[in-house]
Order: structure tokens, then sequence, then C-alpha cells
């Protein structure tokens, strides 16, 4: 893909920093590519229709992006200013 600044000034590059992107597929989609690997048969190409995510390594958004397309279709930002994720909630 390409690179471009998070709002948080962070630049991002799945290039030079590939930690940075994850691939979603659907239930279907990774029984499938198991079921593929198991038989030995060649993983098919899930690049042109997946959708997936670049996470900064900084401030911790996600920028989501559909298909192939360079420009993300949605970001998400954590809500808790210290950079929370979870929340301890039992002991
Ligand atoms: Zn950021």
């Amino acid at each position: 893909m390409a690179r471009f600044n998070c709002k948080c000034g962070e630049s991002l590059s799945n290039s030079t920093n590939p930690n940075i992107e994850y691939k979603i597929f659907s239930n279907n989609e990774w029984d499938n590519l198991i079921d593929r690997t198991e038989n030995g048969e060649k993983p098919l190409d899930f690049d042109g229709y997946t959708v997936h995510f670049w996470k900064c390594p900084n401030c911790k958004r996600l920028y989501f992006f559909n298909n192939s397309s360079d420009k993300p279709s949605q970001v998400y930002k954590l809500e808790e200013e210290d950079g929370s994720v979870v929340k301890k909630v039992m002991d």
C-alpha cells in the first residue's frame, strides 16, 4: 500500500512497518483458507476482497480499508485518554 500520517502525527507505512497491518476474514473465508491449506491446495488470494486495518503504534487508532482501496473507510479511536484498551472488572 502506501504511507500516510495518522491524526496523532505518526507516519504510518506498511512497507517499513508491516506489523501495523491486519487482515480480517469472515468465518467462511477462514474455514475455506484452512480447508485448502489442510488439503495441500494453494491458498486463495484474499487480498482483492478482504477488509483490513492499520493500527497506529502511537495512539492505537484503527484505520479500516475495504478491498484494495488506499483510503480508510472507517477510523476508530480509543475512548480512554490514557490509551487503555481493556478495563479490569473482576479479580
Ligand atoms: Zn496515531
